[in-house]
């Protein structure tokens, strides 16, 4: 054994990132998997990108641009705030990084003495413990309600002297859930007054379905942006479905803006400037992509959400956005590492289990996959854990028998 530092043996990798290479594997292999685990969309991305990026490439200069990003993209993304957040902020209010994930590690790093609590929502994405942990913070996991909800007294009660932060995901990942304007608004309020950090993770917040409503945060405060204590967190990785692209951003005050600038001029130097034109193209021109891929995910949603329902001892909560869903499988199996294993092995679905962000029993599902892949995976999940289920499926025109226990307890 080499002789690492604490702080990174207290650092679990990625789990959802690590599943879906194991699955990836076993589709090389020649396995039929249906990928529920993956946590980004298979559209194309718009057109407009590759112009834009083939067109810088062909300049022939690719060389280091500003730390935090160059002025044309930085225009688009204060188009973008004025527009879906009714803020404009200046030019010294935005950085762009690699990813929204290197704009939360940066946000982290900068507001965190060691120790400082950083409260969470359960269940959470699986970065934010591991991220405030990298950044010599505590996590403070807190409970959602049976909706993935949390409530604002349950929240209050959670603060201490040592509270720097507050990270709020809604849409959210892994839930769907989308949080009423009430809470946002109270959350806000309490935060400008208490001078807590409120860094919101809007990756998601385009991808919503009918009736649900995603307000920003901006709404609920008047003070300046140089003044306020919200931090938000945007990228092109969820919206346009261009995560290899690795282009997010953060719009906050100057002075977080500066501090986050400081990192990245140690660390990345910045985002590439290519794949920056080319989140530059999508940003101008990439309403129809959004559009078509919301098109898409609200019909696989209303597919798997349906199907799934239809099984007798599944507990679901509608999801209001994003691309995931977070049933309960407790009737069937408590453990979601074993259950998320068994879907692999026997059944060919790919999912991510519940404990990967805190909370046992449920089961991640993405719905990204084709219409018709989307429909078999919750007839495949069926098959693997449901004793009233045949014992019979066909896989691909094989059929297949199931020769495991299956139990209920409803
Ligand atoms: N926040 C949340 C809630 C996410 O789900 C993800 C991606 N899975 C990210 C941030 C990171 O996005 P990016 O690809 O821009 O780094």
């Amino acid at each position: 054994m080499q002789n690492l530092s604490d702080q990174i043996s207290n650092i679990q990798s990625s789990p959802t990132l690590s599943l879906n290479e194991k699955a990836l594997q076993l589709r090389e292999n020649g396995a039929d998997i249906i990928n529920l685990g993956i946590g980004e969309p298979l559209n194309d991305f718009p057109e407009n990108a590759l112009l834009f990026a083939r067109e810088k490439l062909e300049t022939r200069q690719i060389k280091y641009g500003p730390t935090g990003g160059q002025k044309s993209l930085k225009l688009a993304i204060q188009d973008y705030t004025k527009k879906h957040y009714g803020r404009t902020p200046t030019l010294n209010n935005i950085t762009v990084t690699v990813g929204a994930k290197q704009a939360l590690f940066n946000v982290l790093y900068i507001l965190l003495n060691p120790g400082e609590e950083v409260i969470l929502f359960t269940p959470y994405w699986v970065s934010y413990p591991e991220l405030v942990k990298l950044a010599r913070g505590k996590p403070v996991l807190i409970p959602t309600n049976e909706h993935f909800i949390p409530e604002i007294d349950v929240i209050l009660a959670a603060v201490t002297a040592n509270t720097k932060a507050i990270i709020l995901n809604t849409p959210n990942n892994p839930t769907g859930a989308v949080y009423p304007p009430e809470l946002i608004a109270a959350l806000v309020d309490y935060c400008e007054t208490k001078k807590i950090f409120l860094i919101m993770d809007d990756i998601y917040h385009q991808l919503l379905f009918d009736p649900a409503q995603w307000v920003p945060g901006y709404v609920f405060t008047s003070k300046p942006i140089n003044k306020s204590h919200l931090i938000i967190i945007n990228g092109i990785s969820k919206t346009y479905g261009m995560t290899g692209f690795r282009i997010g951003w953060t719009i906050a005050s100057k002075s977080v803006i500066e501090a986050m600038e400081k990192v990245q001029s140690h660390t990345t130097s910045g985002a590439s400037v290519l794949l920056q034109e080319a989140a530059l193209g999508a940003m101008k021109d990439g309403e129809q992509t959004i559009s078509d891929l919301k098109t898409f995910i609200q019909t696989n949603k209303n597919i798997l959400t349906g199907e799934l329902k239809k099984i007798k001892g599944i507990k679901l909560t509608d999801p209001g956005g994003t691309f995931y869903c977070f049933p309960d499988f407790r009737s069937f199996h408590s453990d979601s590492q074993e259950l998320a294993a068994l879907l692999l092995e026997k059944a060919y679905v790919a999912t991510v289990p519940g404990i990967a962000f805190g909370q046992e029993g449920f089961l991640r599902l993405s719905y990204t996959c084709s219409t018709e892949q989307t429909a078999e995976s919750v007839a495949r999940i069926r098959w693997a854990i449901d004793p009233d289920a045949p014992r019979e499926i066909m896989i691909r025109g094989e059929s297949c028998v199931c020769n495991w226990e299956r139990k209920k307890e409803v």
